[in-house]
């Protein structure tokens, strides 16, 4: 595998403005990345440097959007693999497979003019489950030696610091070494979108649809507990291919009533009881 193909290195520019609904997770996010940026006078208090940072909730709620956040606000080139990759039934594949992403991301930044990288690993329980209990295959535990080898090697004074992201939706699985202070410190909680927080991630995905004017963002909101970022994207676009059958040049507030239930139904949603 290739790290530095278009999987990898970065021409993403998300910032935290395109993501609606999680201000207590980027404030906890774009705190600690301030700790990464001004490490300098966090080390004059005696602060330990922060090296991991755990995105948790359920899937589609935008932890991947935050890790291509942190990117930008960093100014970091942002470098992705999935927990997935790492797991090879040969001894020592998935562990080399963990050197050439750091190794990746070291070679990657300068070349971008950039002195941070920032890695991002989703489902990082497939790679970081518990030893002995998930498996208890060596080639495994290799895997996740390596990766503690990695994160234990990183330093403040790196010409190229390196940023780790990882995101799961079952922290519950993951190995307590990977938690342990110096590693993925601080966990951040990326929850499901309250009432308000579904009504910003519906203006952030209509800002460039025709709305007709009996759209009633806010109805919508209260009528959609239980969908996360990634089912509200996936309304407005049904909702405006609604539209388009109908040969309608807007998007009417039914076109959006009837993708409700399309998009409930696609995502196995529960049965929708109101806020
Ligand atoms: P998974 O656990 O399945 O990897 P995730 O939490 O990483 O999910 P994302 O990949 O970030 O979720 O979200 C998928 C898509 O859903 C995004 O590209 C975006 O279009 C939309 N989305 C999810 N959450 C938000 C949000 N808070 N604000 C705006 N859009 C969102």
């Amino acid at each position: 595998k290739n790290f530095d193909s278009p999987v990898g290195a970065g021409r993403y520019e998300i910032s935290f403005s395109d993501i609606g609904g999680q201000f207590s997770a980027i404030h906890e996010l774009r705190e600690a990345l301030d700790f990464i940026k001004n490490h300098q006078s966090i080390r004059s208090l005696g602060i330990r440097p922060l090296k991991g940072i755990l995105l948790t909730g359920p899937p589609g709620t935008g932890k991947t959007l935050m890790a291509k956040a942190a990117a930008s606000y960093t100014d970091a080139v942002f470098i992705a693999a999935s927990g997935s990759e790492f797991i090879e039934m040969y001894a020592g594949v998935g562990a080399q497979r963990v050197r050439k992403l750091f190794q990746t991301a070291r070679d990657s930044a300068p070349r971008q003019k950039k002195n941070y990288a920032l890695i991002f690993i989703d489902e990082i329980e497939i790679l970081g489950g518990k030893r002995g209990q998930t498996t208890s295959h060596l080639e495994y535990d290799q895997t996740l030696n390596q990766l503690l080898v990695e994160i234990d090697g990183l330093k403040v004074d790196d010409n190229v610091r390196i940023l780790l992201v990882a995101a799961t939706n079952r922290s519950d699985m993951l190995d307590p070494a990977l938690m342990r202070p110096g590693r993925f410190d601080r966990i951040v909680k990326v929850d499901l979108p309250d009432k308000d927080g579904r009504l910003e991630i519906l203006k952030i995905h209509t800002r460039n649809k025709p709305l007709a004017e009996d759209v009633k963002l806010n109805v919508i909101a209260r009528e959609t507990f239980g969908f996360s970022g990634a089912h509200l994207e996936s309304l407005a676009n049904e909702a405006a291919i609604l539209a388009m059958r109908e040969k309608s040049s807007v998007i009417k507030q039914h076109h959006f009533n009837e993708s409700i239930d399309k998009v409930m139904m696609g995502g196995k949603l529960d049965k929708r009881p109101s806020e």
